[in-house]
């Protein structure tokens, strides 16, 4: 089994049952299935084969579910790309991603048209037309990226129904996922057919993902996150998709309510911003059995705030480009801890070792590592950085952590973002955990930079909703509750804090900024 065959599966017994919700469209399991077929037999007309990179630079949408799962079928690599990424930083992933179609919206034309000389391996440009392109029918007459430039919805009407699909192998590669990884540019994590079906099914057998399920996918479909929890996950078991175009808790609560969503998947702040939305009625959010939070450290103070308004439970789970992404999460039919990450998914072996590599006790803290089918085939043409990150067949996930007598890992910080006050460690996210509890606080981001006395000083930023919150005030509530060499330098008040698409706070971003600016 894999993706592409588990969905023919499934339209085979659930053909008639809704796949998709979005916006004012809805498709069944056998519409989508068709429409997956037709278009891998239209790219193939194309002259795309086996083994061929296809981008998506595509948001939300059935767009997307059909290009992924068309592209898997004929047997392509798929390099999802966030598609508000620079030119520059597009241009990079698809020249070192050799990639020979881009699937995009309209409203890229205009970026193709200047791209396309710079990329002649690109052969063809396919537009997923929204309606919303500015562009007039004689202006694209004129543009030179001309015959390259192909239309989704002829594609897909070019396709054969009777279309039967390459034959994929395990170990072929199906996605190539771009993350900054620890330093210099994006690397492409290569994740299999084994990789990506393994972890969809040992993450939704964990979270009994059901055919009964209605699930909210408003993280950005290109993260690896949305891809395995909240899209491959739900249409393995039959579930619905509830498709978010962008996340806004307006937008949430009313899917939520006018569906009857039973799972909810998101970042941290995105919790963050449902909680402090001032018109979240609980009532909305009623027909949920689950939120799934991952991606980041959630604050326990936050988990507890939400769970406590919308009488839901939040389940943490934590995870990683490279490993498809899931290595752990809260059990549902155990305990579940505040402020872990949970237990090892089924097929997953998670162990915390020391400088060595060999396991410390339980309580001590090292570097977690992984091992299990999810883990990825390597970086795209990166030998030294593969060999570097996978050793011995366990993935070295750069994330300190402790596991307790239970079995329940905890993420102490990125190994990178530990600050060394004078020889002692201080782990921005315990200063940051503290902050959270603190009413008037909506978002932290603690990090260090260079003392002249104790090498590094740790620097704070918050955002407050009270104006009248001075920095005193929180420096003797930090001074109450941490031990005195975790009390930040300095506190600075900031109207928000820089965050990824994904919703993630980008403390090394803000980190060059202050920097920058000293
Ligand atoms: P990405 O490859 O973009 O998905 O980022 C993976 C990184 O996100 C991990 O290495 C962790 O540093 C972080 N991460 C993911 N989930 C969690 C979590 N539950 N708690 C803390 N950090 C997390």
């Amino acid at each position: 089994m894999n993706l592409s065959s588990q969905l023919h599966h499934t339209a085979s017994m659930l053909g008639s049952k809704p796949a998709y919700f979005f916006m004012d469209e809805a498709s069944t399991y056998a519409e989508l299935d068709a429409a997956v077929t037709k278009f891998a037999s239209g790219l193939v007309k194309l002259g795309v084969e086996k083994g061929d990179h296809i981008a998506l630079l595509l948001g939300n949408s059935p767009h997307f579910v059909i290009s992924l799962y068309g592209a898997l079928r004929l047997g392509a690599t798929v390099i999802p790309i966030n598609p508000i990424y620079t030119a520059d930083e597009i241009g990079y992933i698809l020249h070192n991603g050799d990639v020979k179609v881009v699937v995009g919206l309209d409203m890229m034309l205009p970026l193709a048209e200047k791209m396309h000389l710079q990329l002649p391996k690109v052969e063809h440009f396919v537009i997923a037309e929204t309606g919303q392109s500015q562009m007039t029918e004689e202006e694209m007459s004129q543009l030179s990226i001309g015959t390259k430039m192909k239309s989704f919805t002829q594609i897909v009407a070019s396709g054969d129904l009777g279309f039967r699909g390459s034959t994929l192998n395990d170990d072929d590669v199906a996605i190539i996922l771009y993350t900054s990884g620890t330093t210099g540019k994006p690397k492409g994590a290569m994740l299999t057919h084994k990789n990506l079906y393994s972890n969809a099914k040992d993450v939704s057998d964990y979270l009994k993902m059901n055919e009964e399920d209605r699930v909210i996918t408003a993280l950005p479909m290109f993260h690896v996150f949305c891809l395995t929890v909240a899209l491959n996950a739900p249409l393995m078991n039959g579930a619905t998709l509830l498709i978010v175009p962008k996340f806004s808790p307006a937008e949430v609560f009313r899917i939520a309510r006018e569906y009857d969503a039973s799972v909810f998947a998101g970042v941290p702040t995105m919790y963050n911003f449902l909680f402090q939305y001032p018109e979240g009625n609980p009532d909305d959010l009623k027909s949920l059995r689950l939120c799934i939070s991952g991606g980041a450290s959630l604050p326990v103070a936050l988990l507890q705030n939400f769970e406590r308004k919308f009488n839901v439970r939040i389940s943490e789970g934590y995870g990683l480009s490279e490993a498809s992404p899931v290595t752990c999460f809260n059990p549902l039919d155990r305990p579940r801890k505040p402020g872990s990450i949970g237990t090892s998914i089924m097929n997953v072996e998670n162990k915390v070792v020391n400088e060595m590599g060999e396991e410390v006790a339980p309580g001590e803290v090292g570097e977690l590592i992984v091992r299990g089918p999810n883990v990825m085939a390597g970086y795209y043409k990166m030998p030294e950085e593969t060999a570097a990150t996978i050793k011995d067949g366990w993935l070295y996930t750069g994330d300190l952590a402790r596991m307790d007598e239970d079995g329940y890992f905890y993420i102490v910080d990125r190994k990178k973002d530990l600050i060394l006050v004078g020889g002692y460690n201080v782990y921005p996210r315990e200063v940051e955990e503290v902050l959270y509890n603190h009413p008037d606080i909506v978002e932290v981001a603690v990090l260090g930079v260079p003392d002249a006395n104790f090498g590094e000083a740790v620097m704070c930023y918050v955002v407050s909703k009270n104006p009248d919150l001075t920095e005193e005030q929180l420096m003797e509530y930090s001074r109450k509750h941490l031990a005195k060499y975790k009390v930040p330098n300095a506190i600075e008040f900031l109207e928000e804090l820089p965050k990824n698409t994904t919703g993630k706070i980008l403390r090394r971003a803000l980190k060059k900024q202050v920097l920058q600016e000293r």
